[in-house]
């Protein structure tokens, strides 16, 4: 994995949820990472050490698509927008505040993809998951 090429495609991505989201300047706002420790998310979004911070499972990113790693990176982004506007997740991470974010970005907040693009994680044995349930909040 090319790991600028995909650090460019988050920042892309990103960029993009907060103009969608008419807060052009939030995406200077936040630090980008790699973690090789996740082992039960594709991604995590938080705020940490007063910073707002999003990242993403190095380990599992090559065996998705580009449409799924763009749902998962405006997911996480949509969870700072969260933070930004209201201050807090308010209540359930995935709730309808962020799900409105996610249709406002052009993303289905529910989407679902095989277990088989994720042979990393420590999800259910489902055939299918819900991404909402394997990117988290930290
Ligand atoms: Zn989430």
């Amino acid at each position: 994995m090319n790991l600028d090429i995909e650090t460019d495609y988050a920042w892309q991505m990103i960029r993009f949820a907060c103009n969608a989201c008419d807060l052009p300047n939030l995406a200077d706002k936040i630090h980008l990472g790699w973690s090789n420790g996740f082992t039960r998310a594709l991604g995590k979004a938080g705020k940490h050490k007063g910073q707002y911070r999003i990242r993403f499972a190095h380990r599992s990113w090559p065996s998705l698509t580009t449409e799924v790693k763009k749902n998962i990176i405006i997911h996480e982004a949509c969870h700072i927008i969260v933070l930004e506007i209201h201050g807090s997740h308010e209540g359930h991470p995935h709730g309808k505040k962020w799900q409105w974010y996610m249709h406002k970005c052009g993303e289905n907040p529910m989407r679902i993809i095989p277990r088989c693009l994720t042979p990393n994680l420590k999800v259910q044995r489902k055939k299918m998951v819900k991404l909402m349930h394997i990117v988290h909040v930290e």
